[in-house]
Order: C-alpha cells, then structure tokens, then sequence
C-alpha cells in the first residue's frame, strides 16, 4: 500500500469514528440557523396537510406533533399509550404477551386512570389477539383508531401551534439548496458505469455518506439520461433498512451527484473471496440471505423488479447488516404487467431473462438462488472459479444445466437453492401468490425471527472491523475522467433540473436526529429555553 492510501485511509476512519459533535464544522449552528417564520409563508400555504405524512412518516414531522400532544393535558394518555404500542413492537416474542397485556389494563380498562376511552371497544379483540397469536398485529385496530382521532381536532389545533411552525422551519432548512460545499469529501470508494463513488461528511451534521457521481458528459455520450433518473426517482421513493437510501440528489458543474447510505463494511463479493477460503458460514449465509429476502420483498411490495442481484451489490454497514444497492437497472412495473429485456450480469440471470421472455418479480428470486449458492459454495452456480465460458455456453448451463451440490450444502441449504434456482419461473420458490412471504417461511429461516429481522433488532453474525477499509486501495481504482468535445445544451439542462431536487425528507430528517442535531436546535422559548416537560 503506497503512502497516499494509507492517509486517505486513516483520515475515513478517523472521521467515521467522530461521527456525531466531532464530525460539525464549527460553524454548524450558523448552517442549520432556523428561518424566521414570516420566510415559512410559502410553504405553510403549499405543503400537503396530510396527517400521515406530517404526523407519522416523516421523523422530525413525528417529535413535533408528539412535543405538542403532550402540551395538552387532555391527550396525555393517548401519547402514554402511542408510546406503549412502539415500545410493545420492540418486545421479543416471549416478553410480547406480558407487556401486550399490562398495556391493556393501563389504557383499556374503564377503572384505569390512564384509560383511553376512543380506545376502549378494542379491550376484547386485543385480549383475545394476545392470547392466540401474541407475534401477529395485535393492537392494530387499536392503533388506527388512535390515528383517526389525532388527525381530527388534535391535528387541526397542532397546525395553529407553535410546533407546527417550527416544523415548517425545518422543512424551510430541508430545502436549502445542495452544493458542493454542504459536504467535505474524503477517499474514492470505487467506480461506477458512469462516474465515482466518494466517502462525503456533511458539515453541518457530521453525518458520512457515499456519493455516487455520474459525469454528464458520460451520461449524454451513452444516453444514460432515463437510467440515471430512473435510479434516483427509485431510490426516493423507497424507505427500507435493507435498500440504500437517498439523501440528497444535486448536481455540479461536472456531475450529477446521488449521496446515499454509507456502507463501510465492503460488499458481500469481498467477504466470500478475499477473507480466507472463499465462502460464509452458514450462519451468515442464513443472515444475509434472509435480510436479501426482506428487501426483495419491499422493493416487491412498491412493485420494483430489481433485477441486478449479485454479490457485488449486497453491501455490508459498520454494524454488519446488508442493503441492496445499485438500483440502476430497477423497474416499476404497472400493476401485474411483465417486462421483457435482457439485462443483468449474464451470470446471474434466470432462464426467462435469458430466453427474451415476458417476466415478473421471478428473476429476483432466482437472483435470491445464485446468492445463496455463492455465499455457500464460494462459486456461482453455473461457472468454476476461473472459468470464463462464452456467452453461448453459459446462457446453455442456466437454461438446461443442473447446478451441482457439494457437501458444503446442508439439506436445507440445497433444497432452498434447487428451490430457488427452479427453471419454470411458475414453478420457482417466491413465484407463488404470497409475495415472497413462501421463502421467508423455509426451512433454512427456521432459526431466523423475520419480525424481529424487520425491525434492525437481530444482530449480526459478523461486525466490520472499525479501523479496517473495505475497498481497493485509491491506487487500484482506475481515475474517471470528463469526455471532452462533448457539448451540454438546454434540453440537458431540462434532465438536469428533474434531477436536481436536493434533500428527501425522510432521509435528511433521519440524518437531523441521529446526529443529535434535533434536540441541540429544537429549542423553544425566549432564550431558546426549553421546558423539562417538552424533553424528547
Ligand atoms: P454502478 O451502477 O455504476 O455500477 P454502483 O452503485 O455499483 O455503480 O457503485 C460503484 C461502486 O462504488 C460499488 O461497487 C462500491 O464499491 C461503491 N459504492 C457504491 N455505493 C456505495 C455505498 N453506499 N457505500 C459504500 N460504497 C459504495
Ligand atoms: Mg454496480
Ligand atoms: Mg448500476
């Protein structure tokens, strides 16, 4: 490793390590310095007044309309019981019961003084729900009636509050526009189609996030113009811990810019080759396939054909657990419509693909197959290590060849994959009509709590090690350079601007609070005093 690595190294990890207060520029306060309200104006009068999406998805939306519940005496026992029915979805399966039901008696019970009479006709159902199937939904007619009654008067009196104003300030502060300079930059993590793939910090926060850059000009020369908006219109419309997230989309002179989650643990085709022999355990085979399966069944769920599933785009966080990444070849489809297209890495592509057929959410559960295969064998299916077949051969293996099985494979691994990897996509594991739920419910899962799973509540087998960089030296990555003699004109800059739409709420909302940012600003009062009381 030459000396220049070394340094761009140190200086990721150092500033990974001081995330939170030591990752802000000291000028922070001043970046993130609430607008006055009477700049509000224009937003107030055009934001959606919708109860879910100002009171429930979105984060900082979500504290403050908490903050001014709990301002009114009367809707005291509501918040009781809103934060009960979080803390009960937190619970493992054998605390459920319990908890479930001391939260019946505080809130669902006439004589309790904590009683919740809007709520208060679900004491049977909930008692019967705790009592057969602690681990499904139990309170969740319960929930939404308590939804029902916040979004009337409660929401009208919020929107008079001054909470809601100062939700609109920080909504003012999410639309600020994004530059360059809202980030420092730190090492080149790798190489795209299309540009770079940096390690930025954002100053104001001290929040670390990958940057992918796609290079105008190497977008226009290969007409990458729908592919890239198409990824980034994907990516902001999901919100799943096992898909990356799009925190701001901007554009420089040079480049579009996409800043996502950081994943600093390397990507899962690193793990299984560069780490002693090639392979996992089974163990983390296990985990990481069944977190695959959860974001599948996500990007499934918004009706998103991912399409590009290989070891390579399985990416590894500091705490071990996986996102997809890479969404460049994602499609929507419309309602039960197929799609036909031969894209992929050949490699990993289902027969249907290959054969030009009309094909569904069933090429990302044979990409599932090739996966679990690979973790467990420390090869992909249909080729040795080492063995480049030609196009024709590997495209006859898919379609005709049967994969081998060594003693690797335990009965259950072999019969997911066989599964997995069934040629009929009508016939394949995951194809059926439960939307993927069949494969969670394997055998191979037995030992895995998908409910728990869901919630980023399990733990991984395996965490990165902090003071390691898992990514090729910056030596090793070759340099991408700007195309010359390539001209920018004004329907470019049409693209551009559909690209250019900054902070996506949710993400940029997360990034406010984790950082601490949130509770060191969100201060009311004369001078920024903030009552024990309004502590959250
Ligand atoms: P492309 O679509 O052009 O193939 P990718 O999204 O695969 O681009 O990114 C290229 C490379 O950049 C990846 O192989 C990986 O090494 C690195 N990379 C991409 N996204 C991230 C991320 N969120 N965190 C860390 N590294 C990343
Ligand atoms: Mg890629
Ligand atoms: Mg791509």
């Amino acid at each position: 490793m030459e000396i220049e690595d070394m340094v761009a190294n140190s200086a990721l990890i150092k500033a990974r390590e001081g995330v939170g207060s030591n990752g802000r520029s000291w000028k922070w306060r001043e970046m993130l310095r609430f607008p006055h309200i009477s700049q509000c104006n224009d937003l107030a009068t055009t934001i959606e007044r919708d109860y879910y999406s100002l009171c429930v998805r979105q984060p900082i939306g979500k504290k403050l309309f908490q903050l001014f519940c709990r301002s009114q005496p009367e809707l005291q026992n509501h918040m009781s019981l809103q934060d009960a029915l979080d803390a009960f979805e937190t619970k493992s399966d054998e605390e459920r019961r319990d908890f479930g039901m001391s939260i019946v008696q505080r809130f669902l019970m006439t004589q309790s003084i904590q009683c919740v009479s809007i709520a208060l006709k679900h004491k049977q159902s909930c008692t019967q729900n705790l009592d057969q199937d602690p681990c499904g939904d139990v309170f969740r007619d319960c929930r939404e009636d308590l939804h029902k009654y916040l979004s009337g008067e409660p929401f009208i009196q919020y929107q008079k509050s001054m909470f809601f104003d100062r939700f609109l300030q920080w909504k003012q502060l999410e639309r600020k526009p994004i530059t360059k300079q809202t980030f420092r930059k730190y090492r080149l993590l790798g190489k795209g189609g299309f540009g770079e793939v940096w390690a930025y910090q954002v100053r104001a926060t001290g929040m670390m996030y990958a940057c992918k850059k796609l290079e105008k000009t190497h977008v226009k020369t290969r007409k990458g113009e729908s592919m890239a908006l198409n990824e980034k219109q994907i990516l902001e419309s999901l919100d799943s811990r096992f898909v990356v997230n799009l925190a701001y989309a901007y554009e420089t002179k040079q480049a579009l810019c996409m800043v996502l989650t950081m994943m600093s643990g390397g990507d899962l085709r690193f793990h299984i080759y560069n780490i002693g022999k090639p392979g996992l355990d089974t163990e983390r085979v296990c985990f990481y396939a069944a977190e695959v399966c959860c974001g599948l069944i996500h990007l499934h769920q918004k009706s998103i054909l991912y399409r590009d599933l290989k070891p390579e785009n399985i990416l590894l966080d500091d705490k071990g657990h996986i996102r997809i990444s890479d969404l460049g070849l994602a499609v929507r489809l419309s309602e039960g419509k197929l799609v036909r297209g031969r894209v992929g890495t050949l490699g990993y592509m289902a027969p249907e693909v290959i054969g030009h057929e009309r094909y569904g959410m069933s090429a990302d559960w044979w990409g599932l197959g090739c996966l679990v295969y690979e973790m467990t064998a420390g090869q992909p299916p249909f080729r040795a290590r080492g063995e480049h077949p030609k196009t024709s051969e590997m495209e006859r293996r898919i379609q005709m060849g049967q994969e081998e099985y060594s003693d690797k494979f335990s009965m259950v691994a072999k019969d997911l994959c066989s599964l997995l990897l069934t040629k009929d996509p009508k016939r394949r594991l995951g194809c059926q009509d439960s939307k993927g739920r069949e494969v969670q419910a394997h055998p191979f899962f037995q030992k895995i709590n998908f409910r728990m799973l869901e919630l980023g509540l399990v733990k991984p087998p395996f965490k990165p090690d902090p003071r390691q960089v898992y990514c090729s030296d910056v030596h090793d990555i070759d340099e991408f350079s700007t195309l010359k003699g390539v001209t920018l004109n004004q329907s470019d800059n049409e693209f551009y601007s559909k690209f250019n739409t900054g902070s996506v709420p949710i993400t940029w909302q997360n990034e406010i609070i984790e950082t601490g940012c949130f509770k060191e600003l969100n201060l009311f009062g004369p001078e920024g005093s903030r009552s024990p009381d309004l502590d959250c």
